[in-house]
C-alpha cells in the first residue's frame, strides 16, 4: 500500500515548478492531486501527464486571490470525491523592486497571491478538513520567510506571514487532528526563478553568472540550486505526519542556505 493511497491533495499553482512536482510525487505514492491553478490549459496538461502513468488527477481552475474561485474550486473537489485530505498552498509570483520604488499595486498583488491565496485555500478546506477530523496543510514558504534580500519587499513580507498563519492553524487544527507545517525552499531554477535571473542582473548592473554565484548560491554550502524534488520531499514528509508532534513548525529546504 502506498503512503498516500486514497488521499486527495489539492496543491495550488501546481501547473509549474514546484507545485507541479509535488502534484507528480504525491500521485506516485497514490493520492489523488488536484492541480488548482490560474493556468487552466497548463493544469490539465499536469493532470493529464499523471493520468498518462495510470493515477488520477483533476484539473480546477483556481485565481487563489478570488473567494468565489477558491470556494467554488474546493466545493468541487469535494463533491466529485468526497473529501479533502491535504491542501498545499503554493501559488506564487515574485515581483522585484526596490521598496522606494515599489507600486503599491504590485505590493497589493504580492500580498493578495500569497497571503490572501494561502487564508482562502485554507478556510475553504478546513470546513471539510475539521468535518472529517483530518487535514495536513502545508505552506510554500520560503528561505526568505526567514531571511531578508534586497529589491523583495513584499515577497519576504507575505513569506514571514506565512509562519504566523501555519502556526495559528496549528493550535486552531490540533483538536481536529489539523496540522499545519511550511516547507523553505531556497533557489529553485523554475520559470519564476529563470525570470529573476535576467532582472536582477538589470537591477545590479551584474552579469547572470554572478547573479547565480554571487547572490543566489553565494550562501549555500555547496553552490547547488535546491530541487524540486527535494522540496517535495520535504513536503510529502509533512503530509504524512501521523500526529501533532510537528505541527506549527517550518523546515528550510536550501543546501545550507540560512541555518537555524
Ligand atoms: P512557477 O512560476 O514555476 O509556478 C507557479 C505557479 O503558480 C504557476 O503555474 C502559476 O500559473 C501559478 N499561479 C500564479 N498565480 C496564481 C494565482 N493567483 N492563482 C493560482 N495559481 C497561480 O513558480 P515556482 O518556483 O514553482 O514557485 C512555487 C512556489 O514556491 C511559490 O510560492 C514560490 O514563492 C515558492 N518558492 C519558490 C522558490 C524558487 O526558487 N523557485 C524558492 C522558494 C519558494
Amino acid at each position: 500500500m502506498a503512503r498516500f493511497d486514497g488521499k486527495v491533495a489539492i496543491v495550488t499553482g501546481a501547473a509549474s515548478g514546484i507545485g507541479k512536482e509535488i502534484a507528480l510525487r504525491f500521485a506516485a505514492e497514490g493520492a489523488i492531486p488536484v492541480i488548482a491553478d490560474l493556468n487552466l490549459d497548463a493544469a490539465e496538461a499536469t493532470a493529464a501527464e499523471i493520468r498518462a502513468k495510470g493515477g488520477d488527477a483533476f484539473a480546477v481552475a483556481m485565481n487563489v486571490t478570488d473567494e468565489a474561485q477558491v470556494d467554488k474550486g474546493v466545493a468541487d473537489v469535494v463533491a466529485k470525491y468526497g473529501r479533502v485530505d491535504i491542501l498545499v498552498s503554493n501559488a506564487g509570483i515574485q515581483i522585484v523592486n526596490p521598496l522606494v520604488d515599489f507600486a503599491f499595486s504590485d505590493w497589493k498583488k504580492m500580498l493578495a497571491i500569497h497571503l490572501d491565496g494561502a487564508f482562502l485555500t485554507t478556510r475553504a478546506c478546513l470546513k471539510h478538513m475539521y468535518a472529517a477530523n483530518y487535514g495536513r496543510v502545508i505552506y510554500m514558504g520560503s528561505v526568505h520567510s526567514k531571511e531578508a534580500s534586497k529589491l523583495k519587499a513584499p515577497y519576504v513580507t507575505a513569506k514571514h506571514g506565512l509562519i504566523g498563519l501555519a502556526k495559528v492553524l496549528a493550535k486552531e487544527g490540533a483538536e481536529h487532528n489539523v496540522t499545519a507545517n511550511v516547507v523553505c525552499p531556497g533557489f529553485v531554477r523554475t520559470p519564476l526563478v529563470e525570470k529573476q535571473i535576467p532582472e536582477q542582473a538589470a537591477a545590479f548592473g551584474i552579469s547572470e553568472a554572478d547573479v547565480i554565484s554571487k547572490i543566489m548560491l553565494k550562501d549555500t554550502i555547496d553552490t547547488t540550486f535546491t530541487t524540486t524534488d527535494e522540496v517535495a520531499d520535504a513536503v510529502l514528509f509533512f503530509a504524512a505526519a501521523d500526529t501533532c508532534v510537528m505541527s506549527g513548525q517550518s523546515l528550510v529546504v536550501s543546501h545550507g542556505w540560512f541555518m537555524q
